[in-house]
């Protein structure tokens, strides 16, 4: 039975769209989209309550847009977790799993990176809570927010939704003094800090990645010192500068993203693509650590989506926009050819490379135009990347290594063992992809189904210097530099 303020006959309906029962999850933050059928915001009743029996005092409230969508990001316990969406006066229940990947063989460690005579309290508010234990917290969270984004954006991409497991955040106590650390530029901090750490772990089955947070950011008068934002090899860092404007709990997760105070850049680090408010900076900051951890997932640059211009807008993924506006085109360019030189990781020696984002000039910039898109995707080439991406799959530990892709770069020929999932060719000056290769469907530059075992690259697309990544549907890579 309805209400009196709805309709005898066609009363509202909750309906969920990217849920169905009993869908498994590997990963605790999930966002659920829906939408309210036969729903009229004029009878004032503007948003739904979402209670998970499975977490005490967990209830949410999701706001409703006026054509009756909804999303909402919701908190699993291990196991089974029961449901219910109440709209008015009905209700919708959903049962959703959530199981952990058992002993995964690859992880991402994350750091809290404290310097020498350095307290490890990073800037904020005064009176906040600004302990090493509150910074730890934090990043876990955003982590599992990251987690969450990635598995939503390979779904866009028609993929299951896989995503990468990750060690809880514990402090790095670093050997650089803070006072050097507030003086180094970000290059340098990423050089210091990415060395100590492979050298402390000396990962010699290469099962890690790591993420580092600088404690060291320090905003002074307007001016960044101790900070980064680079994602390269297997190490990607970020500076704690926007660490005020995250939440800590799951539960203030929605009001941050929509909290519009406003963030004094003259005292406290201001990274929000000009909204300069809390809610912009915790946007940017998750958008940005989406984009660094792609690169140390092997993704380079594409033109849009997280690892392209749009780091800003993963509010919109998660919640509704009061005032949706279009912010400042950014820019991607690359950094830094001077971290080229080889970081010896245990025998292994990788060729890592820098990027980072940088803001356009305000004045010549253009305006995203898909206004009613979150704008928070991967392009095909990345998510293929990460579906056959060992981080990205219950990957077994005792898989003999019995596979190999040769290139040949005279013939322009890739040879390899297993099926090719994907052959991407980057530029070298930005790391931007050029053009990209699938092969369980015709790409789009060819009529047929490429051969996954041998492939030629067709001589116009090369320009004279690339790099080449390849990857095998078991996740094994191959990098060329020419
Ligand atoms: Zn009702
Ligand atoms: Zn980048």
């Amino acid at each position: 039975m309805f209400c009196g303020k709805h309709n005898a006959r066609e009363g509202p309906v909750i309906q969920f769209l990217n849920v169905k029962p009993n869908d498994q999850f590997t990963y605790s933050i999930v966002l659920i989209r829906g939408q309210i059928i036969n729903y009229n915001h004029r009878m004032g009743v503007t948003h739904l309550q979402i209670d998970n029996e499975n977490i005490t005092s967990c209830i949410e409230s999701a706001e409703i847009t006026t054509d009756g969508k909804f999303k909402v990001a919701v908190e699993l316990a291990p196991g089974m977790n029961h449901l219910t969406f109440q709209f008015c006066c009905v209700t919708n229940a959903i049962a959703l799993v959530f199981n952990q990947r058992k002993n995964p063989h690859y992880l991402l460690r994350i750091f809290y990176i404290i310097c020498q005579n350095h307290d490890g309290h990073f800037q904020t508010k005064n009176n906040a809570d600004n302990s090493i234990e509150c910074a730890c917290e934090k990043i876990n969270l955003a982590i599992r927010m990251v987690q969450c984004l990635y598995a939503e954006m390979m779904t866009k991409n028609g993929f299951a939704r896989k995503t990468f497991e990750f060690v809880k955040c514990v402090p790095f106590y670093s050997s650089l003094s803070i006072a050097e650390a507030r003086q180094w530029d970000q290059n340098q901090l990423w050089k210091h800090h990415a060395k100590e750490i492979l050298a402390q772990e000396n990962d010699t089955q290469h099962r890690y990645k790591y993420f580092g947070i600088l404690a060291s950011t320090l905003c002074e008068n307007g001016t960044i010192k101790g900070n980064t934002a680079l994602g390269c090899g297997d190490v990607a860092l970020f500076g704690s500068g926007t660490m005020h404007a995250w939440p800590m709990k799951f539960a203030e997760i929605q009001r941050c993203f929509q909290d519009d105070t406003l963030v004094d850049g003259k005292l406290l680090m201001n990274d929000s693509n000009g909204r300069n408010s809390i809610g912009g900076c915790y946007a940017t900051a998750l958008g940005s650590l989406t984009h660094e951890i792609g690169h140390i997932f092997d993704l380079g640059h594409s033109r849009d989506g997280v690892m392209g211009n749009d780091i800003d807008y993963v509010n919109r993924m998660f919640t509704i926009e009061k005032n949706p506006r279009d912010l400042p085109r950014r820019q991607i360019s690359k950094c830094s050819n001077n971290l080229k030189q080889d970081i010896s990781t245990g025998g292994i020696t990788n060729n890592r490379r820098l990027t980072t984002i940088k803001k356009s000039n305000p004045i010549l910039a253009n305006y995203h135009c898909r206004r009613n898109d979150d704008l928070t995707f991967l392009t095909e080439n990345c998510a293929i990347m990460l579906n056959a991406h060992k981080w990205f799959n219950q990957t077994d530990e005792t898989e003999t290594s019995s596979s190999s892709i040769q290139y040949d770069s005279k013939r322009k020929i890739i040879e390899s063992m297993l099926p090719l999932a994907l052959v991407e060719i980057r530029s070298k000056e930005s790391g931007m992809c050029m053009q990209y290769y699938r092969f369980d469907v015709c790409s789009a530059t060819s009529a047929a189904v490429a051969d996954p075992f041998n492939f030629t690259i067709a001589g116009n697309v090369i320009e004279q210097n690339y790099d080449l990544i390849a990857i095998d549907k078991n996740g094994h890579i191959m990098k060329w530099s020419s």
